[in-house]
């Protein structure tokens, strides 16, 4: 192994990317410093994101199916919800991870700031310590891994507790009457799902014709029809216009084609219309690193900016803005600064969004696909026709590969269906090895499993899926 123990490596923003960076620089024998302003490391994804979500999205879940339980001839009679002992739940969650991490940095010997770095060259940074003075440091590398934080529309600004960001919502001050969530991306299903679970009257509204815009239609179409029975209302192509506060709530203004009732009060209104790279890090300009369109900071395929010194990754960097695609790349990073030959260049980038049903996917979609006009093949597999997703009741979802007609092989994956976040790295373990659509086929899967759809949809390209009849041709 290379000696890497002179280099002296700062990395600001303690996130999924930079504490994942940190650690392995650490492995790698450099002497690292880390610096972020929580107490311990996480960043957005640990303190007020994937892990508080999902926490919350678990009991919601667990909600969801005692109600349809009566279905199955158990009743549970309706829920009791003692939102201080849930909030203590997510909480003991988040204090548990983080703590968890702090432990980490400190068995490998990271040197753990908390504070705030500004820039003062491309080798110097300020540190202003969130306890204590401020203090002047030398780095040989810098990684920025600053992340991002939730969007704003300016001229629907309103200085209002009803009014949240998705930190905000996570805090679950209450659970209001009716909540309006404006923006149909995953942010706002998932953290919509939550509140309709809990009883609130859940509306979205979406500028664009469709949820989660961008997803393939087909995965989103059952979301969709589930969404329609727990939210009181999905309302496409319409924006909000303006917002006012009055004494018993925030009267929203809609305009859109297809606008029925252009004013309504809420109890609360959750803005979650994207997010923005953290990239006005001061001082900056001081050095070489150039930040591009929408914010982001401009990096190679080694993560390296323009300035020989600084290294950038993560949120900062660009889309797909994801926890574990921050993590990759703050890895990636840390081997091109200790001199290994690297490349961020992943051919599949899992997305998942935890709604119930989960939807995910990996590598070329059809959407993609036709964009691009690129030939493909979709092989589709039903989970009507799968004996697990019978015994879950849950019959709604579609597995699918998207395959190359000539090669056959696995080009993308996509599932939408209870697990699917689970089920999706059989895909991209498929795509980054090359496996070919006989490769799944063959690969003898567990039963009854969802994982089996996976399975049986390549059989489905081949015309021999055993719980798929088709027609011979001929
Ligand atoms: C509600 C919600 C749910 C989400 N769910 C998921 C999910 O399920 N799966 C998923 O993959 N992603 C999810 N995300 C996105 C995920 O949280 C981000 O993609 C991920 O956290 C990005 O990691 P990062 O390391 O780039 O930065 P971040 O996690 O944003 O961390 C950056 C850190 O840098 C610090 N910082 C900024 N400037 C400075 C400075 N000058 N000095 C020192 N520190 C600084 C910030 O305070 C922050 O702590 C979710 C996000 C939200 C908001």
């Amino acid at each position: 192994m290379t000696d890497n123990s002179n280099l002296h490596v700062a990395v600001v923003g303690g996130g999924p990317g930079g504490y994942a960076a940190a650690f392995l620089a650490a492995d790698l024998g450099m002497e690292v410093t880390l610096i972020d302003p929580e107490a311990h490391p996480g960043g957005v994804c640990l303190y007020r994101g994937c892990i508080p979500s999902k926490a919350l999205l678990h009991v919601a879940k667990l909600i969801a199916e005692a109600r349809h339980a009566t279905n199955w001839g158990v009743e549970f009679g309706p829920p009791k919800i003692d939102l201080e002992r849930l909030r203590g739940f997510k909480n003991s969650v988040v204090a548990r991870l983080t703590a968890g991490t702090g432990q980490l940095a400190k068995q490998r010997k990271v040197h753990y700031v908390q504070g705030r770095a500004s820039f003062e060259n491309s080798n110097t940074l300020r540190v202003g310590r969130t306890k204590g003075a401020e203090e002047r440091l030398q780095f040989d590398r810098i990684l920025l891994a600053t992340g991002s934080r939730p969007a704003l529309i300016s001229s629907l600004k309103l200085e209002s507790p009803r009014v949240m960001d998705s930190t905000a919502a996570l805090d679950l001050a209450d659970v209001p009457g009716s909540l309006l969530v404006i923006g149909g991306g995953y942010i706002g299903l998932e953290l919509g799902t939550v509140y309709a679970a809990l009883g609130s009257k859940v509306s979205i509204v979406e500028m664009l014709d469709g949820l989660l815009p961008g997803a393939d239609r087909d995965l989103v179409l059952p979301l969709h029809k589930r969404m329609e029975k727990i939210f009181d209302s999905i309302l496409l192509k319409t924006t909000v216009a303006s917002m006012q506060e009055e004494a018993n709530g925030v009267r929203v203004t809609f305009e859109g084609p297809e606008v029925k009732e252009r004013q309504k009060v809420f109890d609360r209104v959750l803005v979650s219309v994207g997010r923005k790279p953290n990239s006005e890090i001061p001082g900056l300009e001081k050095t070489r690193v150039k930040v591009g369109p929408g914010g982001f900071i401009q990096v190679n395929k080694q993560l390296h900016t323009d300035d020989p010194s600084i290294y950038a990754i993560g949120d900062v960097v660009g889309e797909p803005m994801l926890a574990h695609k921050a993590s990759h790349q703050g890895r990636t990073a840390v081997e091109a600064i200790a001199g290994h030959k690297v490349a961020f260049e992943p051919n599949a980038i899992p997305a998942v969004v935890f709604t119930d049903p989960e939807i995910a996917w990996c590598g070329v979609m059809e959407t993609q696909a036709q964009k691009e006009n690129r030939e493909i093949k979709v092989a589709r597999f039903p989970w009507g026709a799968s004996g697990r997703a019978l015994t879950l009741d849950r019959m709604e979802g579609v597995t699918k590969l998207i395959l190359d007609p000539q090669t056959e092989r696995v080009l993308g994956m996509g599932v939408c269906g209870t697990g699917a976040g689970e089920l999706i790295s059989e895909g991209v373990l498929a795509i980054e090895m090359g496996a070919l659509a006989k490769d799944i086929a063959l690969s003898i899967h567990p039963h009854p499993t969802l994982s089996e759809t996976i399975m049986e949809s390549a059989e489905v390209f081949f015309g021999t899926s055993t719980h798929v009849y088709r027609p011979r041709r001929g």
